[in-house]
């Protein structure tokens, strides 16, 4: 008995400009994608005969361009095709996949493995937390597990839950059931932590139904607020033994989200940019953060604007500061065969820096992806990257040569500070800057998603 296994993700921003490309995703195929996927022992163990498709991967972007999309899809109904007879399908996707002209870019897909797989192939997937569900994806996946953790760090865990429910399922000849309810709430991504009620104790809820005899997985999908798409908003998702238990538990589930809605507030403060970095430079902690959340590129944001290096180059603290991560392939290109020490002016900025170091940049799943140069200005290094970074843990600061240890202040391109980077703050300042991943959700402009939607309406709901 066969299972395919694949993974294709690039959660997209509907304001971004730029479009991953081809060779933004990191790629795998074969026996090699099991250095990123951890579903094979699980499936080897229950006597499956694991066939591997690819492992395609970006950095969050603008949508998918259709050709860049093709490529990659085209390599997984490939393997689809030559292994028709396959009794069960695994897909890692993210969930929020936007593709020009097809919509979904999730859901285009699996409409075209049902095409090819028998009618009683099952399909299980694994979802990012910021999944937006469509109103379909049940009818093409049998079995659907979600992060239940933001910041994320559960991956392995969301990947083997599903992984199990679907070796389980064909083993015993189990049919699972699988049922969204659309919860019309679009909430500003950053206020959403499972670490803090009331996420916590409804996250707590899924795991105790999941050990349940009944329930496969029950899920809580947060939305992600960046996509001008139909389908842009929070679900729960619950798969079942049976279509009545897993419709009751989602409906359930969905009312008790719901019934949270005006609880989510920012978990730490959030000033416009200005009044950040007034804040930065006279807060007496060991070291502050900022972060530049209207320009975040791990909510698909350019990682190019140079607001708040602005705002500190006027201000010229005394304080050893960072910004870190500024998307600028010209400076980093342009100077790259000047020395560490050299003198360099940069035009754009009306100023002279002097080269602080070379260094690299570690991409979104950790690998090496191209090159950074540091400028310092006084106290001011910035980290420019030729290409989109994400500086999510203290390994991107080594890449780039630079010691996160030695700044007061460090300025980064998130929204909230990722797991990986909190030990390092002794205070965090969300700066609520505009660009592609500004949470005002006003002035994105949604156009296309469903209303009503709290909080942009005001009305009752209940599943
Ligand atoms: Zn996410």
């Amino acid at each position: 008995m066969k299972i395919i296994v694949a993974s294709f993700q690039c959660e997209s921003n509907s304001k971004a400009k730029l479009h991953p490309q081809k060779h933004d995703f990191e790629y795998f195929k074969g026996e090699d994608i099991f250095k990123k996927l951890v579903v094979k022992e699980v499936f080897e163990k229950n006597g499956f005969e694991v066939v591997p498709s690819i492992y395609a991967v970006a950095l969050p972007s603008a949508t998918v361009e259709r050709d860049t999309y093709e490529y990659y899809a085209e390599q997984i109904l490939d393997t689809v095709r030559e292994n028709s007879d396959a009794e069960g399908v695994f897909i890692f996707f993210h969930g929020s996949m936007e593709v020009e002209e097809i919509g979904s870019g999730e859901l285009y897909l699996l409409k075209q493995i049902r095409k090819i797989v028998s009618k009683d192939c099952l399909i299980a997937l694994s979802l990012d937390a910021h999944a937006n569900i469509t109103d379909e994806l049940c009818d093409y996946a049998d079995i659907i597990s979600g992060f239940k953790t933001v910041p994320h760090t559960d991956q392995a865990e969301t990947q083997m839950r599903s992984a199990n429910a679907l070796a389980y399922c064909l083993k015993n000849g189990v049919k699972p059931y699988a049922k969204m309810v659309r919860v019309p709430f679009l909430l500003k991504n950053d206020t959403l932590q499972t670490a803090y009620e009331p996420l916590k104790s409804l996250i707590e809820e899924t795991v105790a139904l999941e050990k349940t005899d009944e329930i496969f997985t029950a899920n809580l999908f947060l939305g992600h607020c960046w996509i001008d798409a139909p389908n842009t908003s929070a679900s729960t998702l619950v798969c079942a033994t049976s279509e009545k238990k897993a419709e009751t538990v989602a409906k359930d589930l969905a009312n008790k989200l719901w019934a949270t809605r005006n609880s989510y507030k920012f978990l730490c403060e959030a000033e416009l940019p200005e009044e950040c970095v007034k804040r930065a430079i006279a807060g007496k902690e060991k070291r502050i953060f900022i972060t530049d959340s209207g320009d975040n590129t791990t909510a698909g944001a350019e990682g190019d604007t140079t607001g708040i290096l602005r705002l500190f180059l006027t201000e010229n603290p005394k304080k050893k500061t960072c910004v870190a991560g500024i998307t600028d392939y010209d400076t980093v290109n342009g100077f790259w065969d000047k020395k560490d020490g050299e003198e360099v002016y940069l035009k754009s900025f009306d100023k002279t820096g002097v080269i602080k170091c070379h260094g690299e940049i570690l991409g979104w799943t950790k690998e090496i992806i191209g090159r950074s140069l540091t400028i310092s200005f006084g106290n001011i290094d910035a980290v420019f990257t030729e290409y989109r970074s994400a500086f999510i843990e203290k390994g991107n600061f080594d890449k780039a040569n630079v010691d996160l240890l030695s700044y007061e202040i460090v300025v980064v391109k998130l929204g909230y500070l990722f797991t990986e980077l909190k030990p390092y703050a002794d205070r965090e300042l969300f700066a609520l800057s505009d660009g592609a991943s500004c949470v005002e959700l006003k002035r994105l402009g949604l156009k296309k998603i469903v209303r009503p939607m709290y909080p942009l309406d005001e009305f009752d709901w209940k599943a």
